[in-house]
């Protein structure tokens, strides 16, 4: 073996010492909210499973009813033979649950936002762009080689001031994330609509964490805000509330046929296996047919904060699911993560570079299958592990 990669034993060794090395769990068995990870059973406070749908037995049943039908994989890409019946009727299901002319699939919401950026933008172009937007926003930005400016979080004023500057470009786009994934807080989008229409700036959304979650029926944060009509794109993934694995992009006809030519994940890569479409299908049937998970959802969402902030624990700014517990330093986070994990509690310690430094936290998402009594063994394991580390009296 040569000692070409010897350099990233360096990197890791730099990693540990800084305390920003991740630990990998694997889990044995369905997602569900009591889980075994590494051989050890906990609840799980760590998936984005919202709504408990990933080991649903109507998703595993219409995967499994559509393997045996339509076979294993898709077996080429979207564009060339790769295009099933499933891959056009669940996008037609994706553009009603967005109240929009159409949906195209992607391969994930990762490729589904950096593949729209930096298809729909070039380098006579700026991007306004939130500071706590998604990875896969900035990636996609890089890749689109538009100007990139970047505004403090929610600042609408300070992104109308940007956009004002941009004088010289050809197009403009604003673009957020609807509720921000580190810190669970929701973007301010009538504010941000508002500006981007008066400097005639394309607006795209990112809702990985609000469909299926936020506004009536789940349709997401356009819909919270009353803003249908106004947001030109939206992004959303079928691989949280939603259960499965995928990403959408939501929007007029001209914006699906655009990305089947010029998004490159589309061209590029090949299409969801049939099962994962027939899984997200039933997803979406579950989903208006049981509104009560999203109410579940809402109400153990409730129950958990309160619980927190009862225990004195600083939670951030969030106003959903995804509860950070703020710790400080990594070392601290790592460590308030290593002892809910020895009482049970599975929720990941989060740091730079996902957050900036100083903020490091542990993130928890609450789902609708948990129960009051997983939560509240959760909370005990909170109070015993923050008062040992002095984040709480
Ligand atoms: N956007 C946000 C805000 C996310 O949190 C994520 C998932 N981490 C994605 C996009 C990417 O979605 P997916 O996991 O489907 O690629």
């Amino acid at each position: 073996m040569s000692k070409a990669l010897d350099f990233l034993k360096d990197e890791l060794a730099d990693l540990a010492a800084k305390g920003t090395m991740l630990t990998i769990r694997t889990l044995e068995g369905e997602q569900l909210p009591r889980a075994r990870y590494d051989g050890k059973d906990v609840v799980n406070l760590a998936s984005n499973n919202y709504l408990g749908l990933a080991a649903h037995p109507r998703l595993k049943q219409a995967a499994a009813d559509s393997a045996m039908k339509y076979g294993a994989g898709s077996g080429a890409v979207r564009s060339i033979a790769g295009t099933m019946t499933l891959h056009r009727t669940l996008e037609e299901r994706l553009a009603e649950f967005k109240d929009v002319e159409s949906a195209v699939l992607f391969q994930s919401g990762f490729s589904a936002n950096a593949g729209t950026v930096a298809a729909v933008l070039g380098k006579e172009d700026v991007i306004v762009s939130d500071e706590l937007n998604h990875a896969s926003i900035i990636d996609g930005a890089r890749l689109s080689r538009a100007g990139i400016k970047v505004f403090p979080h929610k600042d609408a004023a300070a992104a109308d001031a940007l956009l004002a500057e941009a004088t010289g470009a050809r197009r403009k786009l604003l673009i957020t994330d609807g509720v921000f994934s580190m810190d669970g807080d929701i973007a301010p989008l009538p504010a941000l609509v508002e500006v981007a229409e008066k400097h005639g700036a394309i607006m795209m959304i990112d809702d990985a964490h609000a469909s299926g979650i936020l506004g009536p029926g789940g349709h997401g944060t356009v819909a919270h805000f009353g803003l249908q009509g106004r947001v030109d794109i939206q992004v959303g993934t079928l691989s949280k509330a939603l259960g499965t694995l995928g990403g959408y992009v939501a929007g007029p006809k001209h914006l699906y046929d655009y990305l089947c030519n010029r998004g490159r994940p589309f061209l590029f890569s090949t299409s969801h296996p049939p099962a994962v479409c027939a899984a997200a299908l039933a997803a979406l049937d579950v989903i208006a047919e049981e509104p009560e998970r999203i109410e579940r959802l809402w109400s153990n969402t409730r129950f958990f904060k309160e619980g927190l902030a009862s225990l004195g624990f600083d939670t951030g700014a969030s106003e959903t699911p995804i509860t950070p517990v703020m710790a400080g330093e990594e070392k601290a986070a790592q460590e308030l993560a290593a002892r809910l994990w020895q009482e049970g509690v599975f929720c990941p310690s989060i740091v730079f570079p996902t957050v900036p430094r100083g903020k490091a936290r542990v993130r928890t998402i609450v789902t609708a299958a948990h129960t009051e009594d997983d939560l509240s063994q959760a909370l005990e394991a909170f109070a015993s592990a923050g008062r040992a580390l002095g984040l709480i009296a």
